[in-house]
């Protein structure tokens, strides 16, 4: 079945009230009825759908069933956010001592959360240079709990050499972890190539009109085959203590392994639930989205073509120009090449920059991307303001760097608005 019919009808099911909509169960706990069904609950006999919301709700379990299919992935976990998923997909395999590989191309909250708040956890982030993935080898050792990267990275927008990551993984038997949020599983599923986790910050294409803050973890399936066993994942091999000793490799239905566990340790333990409203909007955003990646990506390859024509315009980084070095990579792994909203470009200096930001009219001032409506902005002094400036550099980022989500208003309006602030 097509994606765009998947996104419409997986995971529902009409009850006796036959709703066309999903209905919201906006519930914080659920009736037993019994003594015994709910201590079976408690032991994982029954499902995780109606113990308590921030374990499983039904409408949070429906927007996982239907962004799972969506992804070509076998069970997915929805969150509160983008990050609860990275965080959650990290702490799943690693503890202090251990250590994860990681692009150096990434988004700037990911950056600041493998820098920082998981150093001090003792996880150590060692970083490879997304355009040299064969360098990968040299950082990895037995303590290497998982490979980290995005499909397009934000905001120097690269499309990394997926089989060359994958196959490197596979040789070491260690866990790939894909940040697809730009991309989109309408453009790209990475787990269809051999990817094993994909994560998701549903705030923004997937919600799509910037309503809802949300995140996905997407396991692919069969991935049990690869941590069942494997001496790089304890945590699934080794007795739960606090599931009176549980095996999660041995225990778990195949296909459901990973987001299983991170359910029931990592989201039992700190919380980061998402709202059933929040699941709502999202499984709204969800309807429209293969026809709004479509559209975003035409307008951001036309926007970008209007870029590199103008004189001001020192460098357009989009993977869509055949001038970009990303080019091939985006035409071998992308759905008909589309390569989604996000651009960036460089113009002279900061001043300029800041100039451009002040004189657009259409174009918002947002930290975000992903929006149906056109945003701008200046990551350097924003969004990647608490990096040093070697930091900066290093993951793509020079001053003079704006940084564009293409919406879904008319072309030749956005054009026409940063024509006049270039000029202005
Ligand atoms: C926004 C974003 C995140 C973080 O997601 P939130 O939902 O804002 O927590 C992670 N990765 C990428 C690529 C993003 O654009």
């Amino acid at each position: 079945m097509d994606l765009q019919t998947i996104a419409l009808h997986a995971g529902y099911e009409k009850d006796s009230s036959r709703t066309m909509a999903v209905p919201i169960y906006q519930t914080t706990a659920y009736d037993f009825g019994t003594a015994e069904f709910a201590a079976s609950s408690f032991n994982l006999e029954q499902g995780t759908d109606h113990v308590y919301t921030r374990v499983g709700n039904p409408t949070n379990a429906i927007l996982e069933r239907r962004f799972a299919e969506v992804e070509g992935g076998s069970a997915c976990l929805a969150v509160a956010s983008g990050m609860a998923a990275i965080f959650y997909s990290v702490l799943n395999v690693a503890e202090s001592g251990d250590n994860i590989v990681v692009s150096n191309q990434l988004y700037g909250g990911t950056i600041t959360l493998f820098n920082q708040t998981l150093k001090k956890l003792g996880i150590e982030a060692r970083f490879f240079d997304i355009h040299s993935p064969e360098k990968i080898e040299s950082l990895i050792d037995d303590k290497t709990r998982c490979i980290f990267f995005e499909a397009i990275s934000n905001p120097s927008i690269d499309v990394p050499d997926f089989d060359e990551i994958i196959k490197i993984s596979n040789k070491y038997n260690i866990l790939t972890v894909v940040d697809n949020t730009v991309a989109t599983p309408i453009l790209f599923q990475p787990l269809l190539l051999g990817a094993d986790i994909v994560i998701h910050s549903a705030s923004k294409y997937t919600t799509g009109q910037g309503t809802a803050l949300g995140g996905f973890i997407v396991e692919r399936k069969d991935l049990s085959h690869k941590i069942k066993g494997n001496r790089r994942y304890p945590y699934f091999n080794e007795p739960e203590l606090s599931y009176n000793g549980l095996v999660f490799a041995d225990s778990v239905v195949s296909g459901m392994l990973f987001t299983f566990r991170a359910r029931m340790i990592l989201l039992r333990d700190t919380g980061a639930v998402i709202s059933p409203f929040n699941s709502w909007l999202l499984i709204q955003g969800l309807e429209t989205l293969s026809l709004r990646m479509r559209e975003h990506s035409k307008n951001a390859l036309l926007f970008a073509e209007f870029l590199e024509s103008h004189p001001k315009v020192k460098k357009v980084n989009y993977p869509g120009l055949k001038s970009n070095a990303n080019y091939k990579n985006a035409q071998k792994y992308f759905q008909d090449g589309a390569c989604s909203g996000l651009l960036s470009f460089e113009i002279e200096n900061l001043e300029i920059a800041k100039n451009i930001l002040d004189k657009v009219t259409i174009f918002s001032i947002v930290a975000n991307i992903g929006d149906s409506k056109s945003i701008i902005t200046h990551p350097a002094s924003t969004t990647h303001q608490q990096l040093k400036e070697k930091e900066l550099e290093a993951c793509g980022v020079p001053a003079g760097l704006i940084r564009i989500s293409c919406g879904l208003e008319n072309i030749a309006d956005l054009i026409a608005d940063m024509k006049q602030a270039l000029e202005a």
